[in-house]
């Protein structure tokens, strides 16, 4: 229902000035008109009275004369007839008149006729009665007639045709006829209106004047007056309230715009702008009207921007995506930019661009677009017409104009655009899609600001994949998953063998090359749902969600045989082989860290398995383990008591002789059982305890050859071997030309054994040490030789004294290998280098050696390493007799 509104402030003045203007002049007239019309109709009340008097008196002497003229008649017929006496009274059929006296006068006939008539009035009782008489005198005799006029013939008062009216004949003396003779007044009362007219007698009878009074009551007079009296207020009245009434109802009509846009803008006050308001005239409310949702449109649009804005603010002040920003903002667009559709394009890393349009009226389009060379200009505002960019208006489809793009510009590169279509592109839309486009893209900026610095505290910088921290929280994540649905999962611990060797040998760039390979690898080979991830250095770490044994070792197989494929590495084959453990949860470890300690220990005893394979971890190995550390104690106490000591093999020349002799590192227990340095040697690798025991193997080794000098034996020098560790500690150089000097030794007494690793990039620390060295005269060998990846070139660089060719291939002695033998003592020689072979154990293969030219041999077949005592002797023997070299051992 519609309730009826107040009326405006104006309504009411506008009312007002109706009534002012409505009363005053009907007011003035009917007061004028009254003051006119009522003079006007008492004059003709008293014109109509005087005529009245007048008509009466003029009836009266009409009457008067009718009957002289009767009486003049009967007076000459009775003179003619002569009767003796006339009827005493002759009345008329209406008694109009009574003869009173007939008398015959002796006066003597005149010849010439005469008549004389007089009036006179008599009392009879109350009333005053004519009396008209007659005398006629003619030949015939003379005669007087008198006769009484009937008062009710004479006095007929209605004659007097106006209502009320009362006529009154007065003479000087007295009242002749009146209605009520007591009641003659002087003068007209002010209730009364009065007229008198006057009978002049006295031509025709000789009497007196009669003077005709009527008088009439004023309310008869003047009925029509007090008609007019009501009347006037009335009509007055009707008039001023239909003014009103017409008045008030135009008022409202026309003003009725003026509500609605107080009401609009009381509206708008609230943010409403869901009504605009209707008004169709042409005056100038409909043009206000026009303008005013003009302008409220304006407002709304404006509103609507500031909010959006405001809203892409909020989000990216709370730090949530480009993504949420875009949701929550993609349905307002059309709103804040005044426009019929408006929507984001974002490039895809594909290249694709991933489109999404919404309208006013709510639709939506969500696709992905080929680019388009036209999407993908520089920068700035572009006016996009149907012609230019077909695809996307086809995906539109709703848009009807043109379409604006703004570029989201995030560092200088374009990543998507804003867009909007409509046929009027105003300026607060262009304003509107640049501040859009510039809120977008700092969202877009702290996206990438945000996933960099995920990438950075989870991913690994050189491979890319997962690292630790990302590691460690995927395997929590996982444990806790099986754990509340009952599953499994698996880890696999990946460790490169001799991977170190590589990047010391090839360099970093090239070790970095590997591992990324490496990397690229492991994720194309394990499963989809694995987490791959670089766990430190050259060890890998994959997680297998609900795997089992069986799946977690045959991915482990597959994985290890993938990366046993070769791969070129400065044009060079390289085949890079893994060991691989495996721990299962929830059965091997509940926890990231005792999980991968788990996987940690089998990959451990995989490596000593040899090369490429994969082991399961099981509780046993943990005492492995704990062997080892109780190794590394030892290993620490026997270094602190000196248990460690240099056995001594002999190097035998062509001729037998032994020239030369190589320290090696024996550990004898408290027990009294020797412990391999195959076995510790890793350890002190590992623990840096190399350091220490290398230093004491050199202090014991140039203090043998000292000894053995000083008793007269010709031993050319004392090898020993060097780690790489030893040898990138800058203190090394000094130490061992201060053990020389300690010992008096020339630098060429001892020989530093080394293996190929010396040769990588990085390793310059280690190789400036050896030259330094090496121009004191010390010697260098390459232990093992043929094992790893020293080119000729690159050996050619180095101050090498001495290749010592390993013992795997002295050992096989089928033609292939006696080829690849014989090509490594080329190469030495071929670099003048004196050439050691390993590892002799049998004749056969002593004398393989001497006929491919190879000088010097070490091995079991001469000799073990010896206790220094022992080699001693045996030294001291052989220069005494030299011994025959089958006699050795
Ligand atoms: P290596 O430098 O290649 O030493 C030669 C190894 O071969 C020695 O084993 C030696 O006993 C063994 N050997 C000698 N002749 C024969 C033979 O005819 N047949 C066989 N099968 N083996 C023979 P050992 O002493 O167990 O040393 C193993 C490795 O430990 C050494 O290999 C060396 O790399 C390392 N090592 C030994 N002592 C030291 C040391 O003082 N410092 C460092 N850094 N490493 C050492
Ligand atoms: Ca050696
Ligand atoms: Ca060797």
């Amino acid at each position: 229902m519609k309730t009826r509104r107040a009326a405006t402030r104006i309504e009411t003045r506008t009312w007002w000035l109706f009534v002012a203007c409505a009363l005053v002049p009907v007011a003035a007239f009917a007061l004028l008109g009254f003051v006119v019309v009522s003079g006007e109709l008492q004059r003709l009340a008293q014109e109509r009275l005087d005529a009245a008097a007048k008509g009466y008196g003029l009836v009266i002497l009409d009457r008067l004369q009718q009957i002289d003229g009767d009486l003049t008649q009967r007076a000459q017929l009775h003179l003619q007839t002569a009767e003796p006496e006339p009827p005493a009274s002759i009345t008329t059929d209406r008694a109009v008149f009574r003869v009173l006296d007939i008398s015959r006068t002796a006066s003597a006939a005149s010849r010439n006729p005469h008549i004389n008539k007089t009036l006179h009035t008599i009392r009879r009782g109350d009333a005053t009665a004519a009396v008209v008489e007659v005398s006629v005198r003619n030949p015939q005799g003379s005669i007087r007639m008198q006769a009484e006029v009937m008062p009710d013939y004479l006095w007929n008062d209605e004659a007097v045709l106006l209502p009320g009216a009362t006529p009154c004949v007065l003479t000087e003396e007295a009242a002749l006829s009146c209605a009520d003779d007591n009641n003659v007044p002087a003068h007209a009362t002010s209730d009364e209106l009065t007229s008198e007219w006057t009978l002049f007698l006295n031509a025709s009878y000789g009497a007196p004047a009669w003077r005709i009074r009527v008088q009439q009551p004023r309310s008869d007079a003047l009925g029509a007056l007090n008609a007019f009296r009501w009347m006037l207020p009335a009509t007055a009245m009707l008039a001023v309230t239909l003014a009103l009434l017409f008045g008030s109802i135009f008022i409202r009509r026309s003003h009725a715009p003026l509500h609605l846009l107080t009401q609009a803008a009381r509206r708008i006050a609230r943010r409403d702008f869901s009504q605009p308001v209707v008004c169709e005239s042409r005056d100038e409310y409909g043009r206000l009207t026009r303008t005013f949702n003009r302008m409220a449109g304006n407002l709304q649009n404006q509103f609507a921007l500031q909010t959006g804005f405001a809203r892409i603010d909020e989000i990216i002040l709370s730090r949530a995506g480009a993504a949420e920003a875009i949701d929550s903002l993609l349905p307002q667009m059309p709103h804040m930019l005044g426009c019929n559709v408006a929507g984001v394009l974002l490039m895809e890393s594909s290249g694709r661009i991933h489109v999404r349009l919404a309208t006013q009226t709510g639709e939506r389009r969500d696709d992905t677009l080929e680019v388009s060379a036209e999407l993908m200009m520089r920068q700035g505002m572009r006016r996009l017409t149907r012609d230019a960019a077909p695809a996307l208006f086809a995906l539109a489809g709703i848009a009807n104009g043109d379409l604006v793009l703004c570029a989201i510009t995030v560092a200088g590169v374009i990543r998507g655009h804003v867009a909007a279509s409509d046929e009027r592109f105003g300026r607060a839309a262009t304003q509107g899609l640049l501040g859009i486009a510039q809120r977008l893209a700092v969202a877009i900026g702290n996206d990438d600001a945000q996933q960099a610095l995920w990438r950075q505290a989870h991913l690994d910088p050189l491979t890319g994949l997962a690292n630790r921290l990302l590691l460690q929280r995927r395997i929590t994540q996982a444990i806790d998953d099986a754990r509340a649905d009952n599953s499994h999962g698996a880890v696999i611990f990946l460790d490169l063998d001799r991977f170190k060797s590589v990047n010391d040998s090839l360099g970093h760039s090239s070790g970095d090359v590997l591992l990324r390979r490496i990397a690229e690898r492991l994720t194309t080979h394990a499963p989809r749902n694995a987490t791959v991830a670089r766990f430190g250095g050259d060890e890998f770490v994959i997680l297998l969600p609900h795997a089992d044994e069986r799946e977690a070792k045959e991915d482990a197989q597959r994985i290890l045989e993938s990366l046993a494929d070769p791969c070129m590495l400065d044009e060079i084959h390289y085949v890079t082989h893994a060991s691989a453990g495996i721990a299962l949860f929830p059965h091997h470890g509940t926890d990231a860290d005792a999980l991968l300690k788990h996987a940690d220990i089998a990959l451990y005893r995989a490596k000593s398995a040899g090369r490429g394979t994969a082991r399961l971890f099981d509780a046993s190995m943990s005492e492995d383990i704990a062997v080892r550390l109780q190794l590394e104690q030892q290993l620490r106490d026997a270094l602190r008591n000196g248990e460690i000591r240099a056995h001594f093999q002999p190097k035998v020349d062509a001729s037998g002789a032994m020239v030369a002799a190589e320290a090696l590192a024996r550990w004898q227990d408290s027990r009294g059982a020797f412990i391999s340095p195959a076995l510790f040697i890793p350890v002190a690798e590992d623990t840096g305890l190399v350091t220490v025991l290398g230093e004491s193997m050199v202090i014991q080794a140039c203090r043998q050859l000292r000894q053995w000098r000083s008793i007269g034996l010709t031993i050319q020098h004392v090898a020993v071997n060097i780690s790489m560790l030893q040898l990138r500690d800058p203190a090394f150089a000094p130490f061992i030309e201060r053990t020389l000097a300690l010992f008096g030794l020339p630098g060429d007494s001892l020989e530093l054994e080394v293996t190929e690793s010396l040769f990588a990039q990085d390793g310059q620390e280690a190789v400036e040490q050896l030259r330094r060295l090496a121009r004191g005269g010390v010697r260098i060998a390459i232990d093992d030789f043929g094992t790893g990846f020293s080119s000729m070139s690159r050996l050619r660089e180095f101050p090498i004294t001495t290749l010592k060719i390993d013992q795997s291939f002295v050992r096989d002695l089928s033609d292939k290998a006696r080829m690849l033998l014989k090509a490594l003592i080329d190469v030495g020689h071929a670099l003048h280098l004196e050439v050691v072979a390993e590892g002799v154990e049998t004749a056969e293969q002593r004398d393989t050696l001497r006929t491919l030219g190879c000088g010097l041999m070490q091995g079991f077949l001469f000799t073990p390493a010896l206790p220094a005592e022992e080699a001693t002797r045996l030294l001291v023997a052989a220069s005494v007799r030299p011994v025959s070299l089958q006699e050795a051992g």
